[in-house]
């Protein structure tokens, strides 16, 4: 810590990212990323992308176009971020304050509540019931703006369209936002109910089955007006947050609809007959419409399963808090990576006896 560092900055508690090794080779199943290289089209594009001497459009108007072409909305119902962590940060700076609070479960994606101290708000965090899921009587006119991943993460459990619904319909005089970072691995979207309700924001990202977390793109779906706020902040601070090369990748990913669709197939395969395999281990699995299986070992603490399987050469992810007591999470690989995964599971569960 510097001697100039500021009151504020001192008290905030980072977000934690999952490991990223250089170096020694993993088996890469802890951050959620997708296990099959972007589409040829993409990496086609990138080369193709010949002006960098020139700043990016700020409106980023033709993957706008695209995405409201898929979405069936207008171009102004779309806005980009770098990552769907900047969408969220623009959400929670333009529209949250002490008089504009937010609500979160818990457990969920454990950016939100960095995000709710980094704008200073109070950390209004519903627990989850035993099962995992979410208590839809909660947020029954909650009276402030609602945040909920569906499906959850680290949980992976989704909300049907028809609950998600409910929430926007007794809580009229609020936004929710509904962060459907996996939403391609088998959850219902809410897009459609936009036509309905002005107080829905959809937050989608290209870091999952699109396979463009290098990249850095999410998107927000909203009203025109909605969409509007959160330009008059980006344009207060960084007009150019999405760079050239990514656009013309995001573009590319969004039009090869073919690929994008069997690796989302192919993935939800293999997570099935993971979980499948998993509970013949007596794991208890819970059911995931994601790109991961949120996992408790039998006869071996969490902790040390994770940690065997580092030796063994795959990292996942080990969740130990007051509430969730020794899970793991367990990105989905391709077939043959998974198949590695198990043998290697079995081998420490052997060992552990
Ligand atoms: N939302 C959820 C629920 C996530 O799990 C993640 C990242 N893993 C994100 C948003 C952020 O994704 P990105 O910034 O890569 O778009």
């Amino acid at each position: 810590m510097s001697r100039f560092l500021s009151k504020r900055l001192n008290s905030l508690e980072p977000y934690v990212p999952g490991e990223q090794p250089h170096g020694k080779k993993y088996l890469k199943l802890n951050t959620n990323e997708s296990p099959y290289p972007p589409s040829p089209a993409v990496l086609a594009a990138k080369n193709k992308e010949e002006n960098l001497q020139l700043y990016p459009d700020p409106d980023a108007g033709l993957l706008s176009e695209v995405l409201a072409a898929k979405y069936k909305v207008n171009a102004n119902q779309i806005f980009l971020g770098n990552g769907s962590d900047e969408v969220l940060a623009f959400l929670f700076q333009a529209f949250c304050d002490e008089d504009h609070e937010i609500c979160y479960p818990d457990l969920t994606y454990g950016f939100y509540s960095v995000f709710a101290a980094l704008f200073g708000l109070k950390r209004n965090e519903i627990p989850l019931k035993a099962d995992f899921t979410i208590d839809l009587g909660d947020y029954a006119f909650c009276g402030k703006n609602v945040l909920i991943a569906n499906p959850n993460a680290p949980t992976g459990l989704s909300l049907k369209r028809e609950e998600i619904e409910q929430i926007l319909k007794t809580n009229a005089e609020h936004l929710v936002i509904i962060d459907e970072a996996y939403i391609d691995f088998g959850g219902e979207s809410s897009v459609s109910l936009l036509e309905r309700y002005d107080n829905l924001i959809v937050v989608q990202t290209f870091s999952k089955s699109r396979s463009l977390a290098g990249a850095r793109l999410g998107y927000a779906i909203a009203s025109k007006e909605i969409i509007a706020d959160l330009k008059k902040l980006k344009f207060s601070f960084n007009p150019y947050n999405i760079n050239s090369l990514s656009m013309k990748a995001g573009t590319a990913a969004v039009l090869d609809e073919e690929y994008y669709c069997m690796c989302c197939e192919e993935l939800i395969q293999t997570r099935e007959k993971t979980k499948r395999a998993l509970r013949e281990l007596k794991f208890t699995v819970t059911n995931s419409d994601t790109n991961f299986l949120f996992a408790k070992p039998d006869g071996i603490k969490g902790e040390e399963y994770y940690l065997a399987l580092k030796r063994h050469g795959i990292l996942v992810r080990h969740f130990n808090t007051e509430r969730i007591r020794d899970y793991v999470r367990i990105s989905i690989g391709t077939p043959l990576q998974m198949d590695f995964f198990l043998e290697e599971t079995k081998k420490i569960l052997k060992g552990s006896k």
